[in-house]
């Protein structure tokens, strides 16, 4: 596996040797996680302490995708920069289009080339100085971008520290692509929720757990109010914003471990793990105010949007399988909704 630029053809010192027999080891203790590690970020924070721990850097960056709409990459996680949450690098960029047509790892002078003359990159550039910049390529895209600031003793990466790098992009690469493919699979590209059918086997799979481990686990069904209405007023494509956004709150309303999808066109479905009915309760109602009290952007003046939710708690007694309790839950949906919208009603069956 020894690639071309074979360091061993080379005289090494013992170090030197020790250093790479430590280095291949690392690489293959990266490559074994990638097949066995489903925790996507985990992976990605190890992938930068190796980084760190390998270069001996104090700074590094991963931007990846970040929404299916474009290209454009959103710093994933750093180490040692101060990156605000939303930091860009739009698929526009003179670094982006390079890299897009051209293969490789650039050094500090590649980087500096591409990045500090360019408007969507100048900014950054002054924030990253990166001293290495490493692309994760898949066959038809750029999926990422690895920034690694200079070594803390300021000495220049040698050329097996690139060979390792490179390696590293390969798997790294390997692991961003399955990520993606398997977002792609399971979210809805408008709202970056859940689509249905994942849904669907999520609450099988979540009920089997809430059963082991005697955990209550309950249901959110929610429906906008009126939603025809906002159509027919504001256009369909307004319409859409407004569910995008409704989504974002959603995201932005529940727990990191509760799992939200959009259920139908207008209808979402979200499952409140260890929790029971009071605590969903309490946690759907602040959502509700939450959506009451958004202004949705529009041409004119913003809109108000209300939103109508029911829920039930898995009850192992008469929920004998997902679809009970979906239905226990829509049941009281409906309630809601006949009981004139933008509320709240569980379903309390014994
Ligand atoms: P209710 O308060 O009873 O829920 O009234 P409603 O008008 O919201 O009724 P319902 O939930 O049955 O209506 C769904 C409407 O939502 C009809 C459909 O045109 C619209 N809709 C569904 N999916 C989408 C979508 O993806 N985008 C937009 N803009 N509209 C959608
Ligand atoms: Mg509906
Ligand atoms: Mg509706």
């Amino acid at each position: 596996m020894i690639s071309e630029h074979n360091p061993l053809s080379e005289k090494m010192t013992n170090e030197e040797l020790e250093k790479m027999v430590f280095d291949l080891h690392n690489l293959i203790e990266i490559a074994l996680s990638l097949s066995s590690n489903l925790q996507f970020d985990s992976l990605v924070e190890s992938l930068l302490y190796i980084c760190i721990g390998q270069m001996i850097v104090d700074k590094v960056a991963i931007f990846l995708h970040s929404n299916f709409e474009n290209d454009d990459l959103t710093v994933y996680m750093s180490r040692g920069y101060t990156l605000s949450e939303n930091t860009k690098i739009s698929e526009k960029s003179l670094l982006t289009e390079y890299l897009r047509a051209n293969h490789g790892i650039l050094n500090a002078e590649k980087a500096r080339v591409l990045m500090s003359d360019d408007n969507h990159c100048a900014d950054l550039y002054k924030i990253l100085v990166p001293e290495i910049i490493i692309p994760l390529k898949s066959k038809n895209s750029l999926n990422g971008l690895i920034f690694l600031s200079k070594k803390i003793m300021g000495t220049p990466y040698t050329e097996q520290e690139f060979l390792f790098l490179d390696k590293l992009a390969k798997f790294t690469s390997i692991a961003v692509e399955n990520s993606r493919l398997y977002r792609m699979a399971t979210l809805d590209r408008m709202t970056g929720l859940y689509i249905h059918h994942y849904f669907k086997e999520r609450l099988s799979e979540e009920i089997k757990r809430a059963e082991r481990s005697d955990l209550p686990l309950t249901l959110i069904m929610a429906d906008i109010d009126h939603f025809k209405n906002v159509n027919d007023t504001y256009g369909h494509q307004q319409g859409d914003i407004i569910i995008k956004e409704i989504a974002a709150l959603i995201h932005q309303n529940i727990r990191s471990f509760d799992i939200a999808s959009r259920y139908g066109g207008e209808e979402f479905a979200i499952i409140l793990t260890d929790s029971d009915i009071n605590t969903a309760y309490h946690i759907a109602e602040r959502l509700r105010k939450k959506i009451e009290e958004h202004n949705f952007p529009a041409e004119k003046t913003p809109i108000r949007i209300t939103i109508s939710m029911g829920i039930a708690q898995y009850n192992p007694s008469i929920d004998k399988n997902e679809e009970m309790l979906l239905k226990r839950s829509d049941t009281a949906l409906y309630a809601a909704k006949a009981q004139g919208r933008n509320r709240v009603i569980t379903n309390i069956d014994k």
